[in-house]
């Protein structure tokens, strides 16, 4: 079994539809996989629809935009409820907090540059939660920047003005509303800012005592110098680590299964998940 259970699709921020995606997961010889776009669930029905088509597994999740002060703090979210009311209304709330904002972040843009909000528009599937990823997008195709990476390190950084945070809840509030949806939370790739800047020991036992269950360490932007420290963590409060490419298509240089979940692990998520289902190969 190989596992990768952070994939982005066109539906939040990757760049392939879900039924694409799930082909270049099975091509990338992936037998478990989870898609995990950003603060919706609308890409679950058509990749499993592939996943079954393919004989993958598919652990339906999320990653869940949250923030703790004036940070923002991804959680993934496997096998949750997708109907379950407080987080339904949490997940809207960002998904509209995120438009509003982005249209306000290219309202500034463009009195710099030649930028349009219909321009964003054209690079966001109908729908799609939007992030600043599609912003560049649009950047790009006006040849103001050459790519996503460029847009993040120039206009798109904060430094430049033109950004502003979206809403998102408490990350404390967040993990227990993943649980509550009969979810399990993850805390997504807490080493990008290296060894020296993990997340407070007083704060992780925090998010335990709300239900966290695990540490996505293996990571690609998970700076060396942070993983051991988080795994002495993880054993210290009794996580799971998990690893994950975090996906983005051609949005992002990560690769599907750079990194990758021990079986056990996998079995220790779905065991501990009641809110859906695990789609099943036939
Ligand atoms: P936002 O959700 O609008 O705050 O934008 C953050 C998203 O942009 C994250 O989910 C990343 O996937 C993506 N992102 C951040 N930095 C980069 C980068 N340097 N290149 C490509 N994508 C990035
Ligand atoms: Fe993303
Ligand atoms: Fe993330
Ligand atoms: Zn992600």
């Amino acid at each position: 079994m190989l596992a990768d259970l952070h994939l982005h699709s066109r539906v939040s921020d990757g760049t392939e539809s879900p039924a694409e995606l799930v082909r270049a997961v099975s091509a990338a010889g992936v037998t478990t996989f989870a898609l995990t776009d950003h603060d919706t669930t609308d890409g679950w029905a058509e990749a499993a629809e592939s996943a079954r088509a393919l004989g993958l597994r598919m652990l339906p999740g999320i990653e869940f935009s949250t923030r703790t002060r004036d940070f923002s703090v991804h959680i993934l979210g496997y096998l949750i409820d997708p109907n379950a009311p407080v987080l339904a209304r949490e997940l809207e709330q960002i998904r509209e907090s995120r438009r509003t904002r982005a249209s306000r972040i290219v309202q500034r843009i463009s009195q710099d540059f030649d930028l349009h909000w219909d321009d964003v528009l054209e690079h966001a599937a109908d729908g799609a939660t939007i992030g600043r990823p599609h912003i560049a997008d649009a950047l790009i195709a006006k040849g103001h920047v050459v790519d996503r990476g460029e847009a993040f390190e120039s206009i798109l950084h904060p430094r430049a003005g033109y950004v502003e945070p979206h809403y998102a809840p408490d990350t404390v509030d967040a993990v227990r509303i993943i649980r509550e949806a009969g979810g399990v939370p993850v805390l997504a790739h807490p080493g990008t800012r290296g060894g020296d800047r993990i997340i407070p020991r007083t704060r992780l036992a925090q998010l335990v005592d709300a239900g966290l269950f695990g540490l996505e360490v293996d990571h690609p932007e998970n700076r060396p110098d942070a993983k051991p420290p988080l795994r002495a963590l993880a054993a210290e409060f009794g996580l799971v680590v998990t690893g994950s490419s975090d996906y983005h298509g051609t949005g992002k240089a990560n690769r599907i299964a750079e990194c990758s979940t021990a079986p056990e692990v996998v079995e220790a998520i779905i065991a501990a998940a009641n809110g859906t289902p695990v789609i099943q190969p036939d």
